[in-house]
């Protein structure tokens, strides 16, 4: 265990001491940590988010506005029109929908409200509407509002922006050299675009991550510099829950212990990102989500997903009453 703790002081070292990221090398070496270890890095990663973003945890709720029939072929998906999943197509919700789902959320003590579509890319009349239901959420709520509506032309990510959408969710999934491996209908370099797009367009970035696909260590290490280089506000990190009839159906869960891990990973590779619990996690970390909470996540995405429910909104509150972590808005990177 002496190479165990010399390869965590070192690295608390950096990150808390000297102000230092991580190399690749470094983060590489801390995956390869035995499983008896995995504690001690995931205290190192509490460590840090409390240093850098103090106790606070944000709670957000998201909504899908438009569920099902996506042209595009993302094999972890139910909601791609190209596999025969249990998910019908529906047309979008409408306003009042929107709104009512806005004031449950509000009501819950969130301060985020996402609108989700699953689309490859909105059309100017879906922006139009987006826009239109962001003020109407502001205004009577309170809440603040993101979406996440596929990529983006350059055009739509300023929309957006002047319209008070204050962030924008786009995920990269997975690495680089993953990607073709699960998407053909569009190419990892298209969602980088996008992502820098909402950047340079003044929305704050939020860029998940689905993890479990078969990807390996070591293109979860890539995947964390890809995610360095945008630079995101916010990463929600997915589990993958293999969805019947999508081609990665009969992929095993990722083990708790291993998504703590990478949970911990996540926070030492992106110190002063918002790092969200988001799809998967009740069946992956099972008994372990609290574990979560002091291994470097910060934000729980509250209540149901898009497809697929959450557990009830109470038993999170409970939790992270429990943990004594108050809740409140977060924004980062800091
Ligand atoms: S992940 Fe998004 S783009 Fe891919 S199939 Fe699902 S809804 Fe469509």
């Amino acid at each position: 265990m002496t190479a165990v703790r010399h390869l965590l002081a070192r690295a608390g070292q950096a990150l808390l001491d000297d102000g230092r990221d991580l190399t690749p090398a470094e983060l590489a070496e801390l995956a390869g940590l035995p499983d008896a270890a995995v504690p001690s890095l995931a205290a190192l990663a509490h460590e840090v988010r409390l240093a850098r973003l103090g106790p606070t945890v944000e709670l957000e709720g998201i909504l899908s506005a438009k569920t099902g029939g996506c042209p595009e072929d993302c094999h972890f998906c139910a909601q791609s029109a190209r596999f025969e999943t249990p998910v019908r197509a529906t047309p979008p919700l409408d306003l009042d929908q929107l709104l009512r789902a806005a004031r449950q959320t509000a009501a819950l003590g969130a301060s985020e409200f996402c609108i989700v579509m699953a689309l490859r890319g909105p059309s100017e009349r879906i922006v139009d509407r987006v826009l239109e239901a962001a003020g109407l959420i502001r205004a009577e709520t309170g809440l603040q509002v993101a979406a996440s509506l596929g990529i983006l032309a350059p055009g739509q990510a300023r929309r957006l922006a002047e319209g008070g959408v204050h962030r924008y969710n786009h995920n990269l999934e997975t690495a680089r050299s993953f990607f073709p491996r699960v998407v053909s209908a569009h190419t990892w370099q298209e969602r980088f675009d996008t992502c820098l797009r909402v950047r340079e367009a003044g929305m704050e970035l939020c860029s998940g991550v689905l993890l479990g696909m078969g990807e390996s260590p070591a293109q979860r290490v890539e995947l964390l510099g890809q995610l360095r280089e945008l630079g995101p506000a916010e990463v929600p990190v997915n589990f993958l829950d293999p969805r019947p009839g999508t081609p990665l159906a009969e992929r095993p869960l990722v083990g708790p212990l291993e998504a703590i891990r990478w949970i911990a990973l996540f926070r030492l590779a992106l110190p002063g990102v918002i790092l969200r619990y988001a799809g998967g996690r009740e069946i992956t970390l099972r008994e372990l989500q609290a574990m979560g909470l002091t291994a470097g996540i910060n934000a729980l995405i509250i209540g149901n997903y898009l497809t697929t429910l959450g557990r009830p909104p109470e038993e999170d509150l409970r939790m992270l009453d429990d943990l004594r972590m108050p809740i409140g808005a977060l924004s980062g990177p800091l």
